[in-house]
């Protein structure tokens, strides 16, 4: 018998390729979404239809609610291309890779004053969170070692933070932690020693102070509440550890403020996290925790993969982890140094001082924090004084109508009360795009002087005004 005269799969499928973009069948239907398709697509239009999709995410310089990275520079954006098969698990296997992790973990030691800087340990992560999440476990395991030790009972850990980003509430849940989180008063938007003295005992693992608090951006008192516990261990004997969670201050800090007390300088912070896709500056994906000394890492905590006989712990969360992120990472320290950081750091400062300024002048709000002594951030409230056309919440939706996303929230206890609107300033969000921000939140209050928000008429027959 001859062979079919049917065309083979192939050639049909070339075919198909020389269809034009948005001019062949399978863009003249809709695709299937929540199961796999039977057939296979040309590469191009699968490419295209996600592509397009994406635009619906909107465009991430205009979000001023996220302190992570939103613009790389293009040298960055090839090495993560180059490096889309690096496994940072795979030490053996790319042990440069591993080589350019653990100088990283120096240089941040270094950076944060570490008195062994060359001999520190430490880790990359996906980000703060897993970060915090071995910070807050090495804690916890010195603190029942110390207990067994004495012959005391070790199961009811707690922890001391202040007003604190949720990872430290997912820490304390998944590792059977209590939580002791100090909350807001008044105009007392952080931790202080007395608030922190209050709540130490025999069971206390670790105080956690945040260097760049989420709700506000301010940083908290880590000398004040650090010199506190030193008391504290005269006094009663407890030796109560501090770990730094400087997601966005272990990066902004030794650039903006070396003069600022906070990290290893303080004998008693024994631990630092950081997101080194934060004001780090490398893209989505990684985190930093470094450990004073070898000691404050518990050796139990720790899987020694000794393939490659260096000292780099395998203390992780996960196993396979992308390497980019991390060589992204060195690729910054080397590139910018600290004159560069510096320079970037300062100029989202700059920014964050002007929108305050500018902000102040508009009438209604009133500054809680100016980016001047924490991150490169702003926050403020509606003035208490007289009733508003509208509220937070109507400037953050009117705002998305120009496609900026200014976040309005109310704060964590006991402030439940009080609504804020928050701006991050990150590298990218130059002066030029600030005040054109702030000619859209004018026309903003131009709008609700003519058209004030329903809800702001609500709260005024309510006879109360309210803000939230
Ligand atoms: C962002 C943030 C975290 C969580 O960090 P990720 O890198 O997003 O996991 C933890 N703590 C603080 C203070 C933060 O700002």
């Amino acid at each position: 018998m001859l062979h079919s005269r049917k065309k083979p799969h192939a050639i049909k499928d070339n075919k198909e390729l020389l269809d034009p973009i948005y001019g062949s069948v399978d863009f003249g239907r809709v695709l299937p979404r929540y199961k796999i398709p039977l057939k296979e697509i040309p590469a191009a239009t699968a490419y295209h239809v996600v592509h397009d999709e994406l635009m619906l995410d909107g465009n991430s310089r205009q979000n001023l609610a996220t302190f992570c990275t939103t613009w790389v520079e293009p040298e960055v954006q090839q090495l993560m291309t180059e490096c889309v098969d690096k496994n940072m698990i795979d030490k053996d296997e790319y042990p440069q890779t591993a080589e350019i992790e653990c100088r990283c973990v120096h240089i941040l030691a270094d950076l944060w004053n570490s008195p062994e800087a060359a001999d520190t340990i430490g880790c990359s992560t996906t980000g703060s969170s897993e970060a915090a999440m071995l910070g807050g476990l090495a804690l916890k395991w010195n603190w029942r070692k110390k207990r067994i030790d004495q012959g005391k009972s070790a199961d009811k850990p707690n922890l001391i933070t202040g007003p604190v980003q949720i990872c430290w509430h997912k820490f304390c849940r998944y590792w059977d932690v209590e939580l002791r989180e100090i909350p807001m008063e008044g105009n007392r938007f952080l931790m202080n020693a007395e608030e922190v003295l209050k709540r130490c005992d025999e069971n206390t693992i670790g105080v956690v102070s945040t260097l760049g608090v989420t709700f506000t951006g301010q940083y908290e008192p880590v000398k004040e509440v650090a010199e506190a516990l030193d008391g504290l261990q005269k006094k009663t004997g407890l030796d109560i550890p501090i770990h730094v969670d400087g997601a966005s201050g272990g990066f902004l800090a030794p650039f903006l403020s070396p003069e600022l007390e906070w990290d290893f300088r303080l004998k008693r912070v024994k631990s630092i996290n950081a997101s080194g896709h934060k004001f780090g500056l490398a893209p989505l994906g990684v985190g930093w925790v470094v450990w004073r000394d070898k000691e404050d890492l518990p050796e139990e905590l720790i899987f020694n993969v000794n393939y490659l006989g260096g000292n780099m712990p395998t203390f992780a969360l996960n196993f396979s982890r992308p390497g980019g992120e991390v060589i992204a990472q060195y690729y910054n320290f080397l590139r910018l140094g600290k004159e560069g950081y510096y320079k970037i750091q300062k100029s989202c400062q700059d920014v964050a001082v002007y929108l305050s300024e500018e902000i102040a002048k508009m009438g209604p709000f009133e500054i809680i924090y100016n980016g001047k002594d924490g991150i490169p951030a702003l926050c403020w409230k509606l003035k208490e004084s007289k009733a508003q056309n509208f509220t937070l919440f109507d400037i953050a939706d009117r705002l998305r109508t120009h496609g900026w996303l200014v976040p309005a929230y109310t704060m964590p206890a006991n402030r439940q009360d009080l609504a804020v609107q928050r701006i991050l300033v990150r590298r990218g969000f130059s002066r030029d795009l600030a005040s054109l921000l702030m000619d859209d939140m004018r026309r903003c209050l131009e709008h609700f002087s003519k058209h004030p928000s329903a809800k702001s008429l609500t709260e005024k027959e309510a006879g109360g005004f309210k803000h939230s």
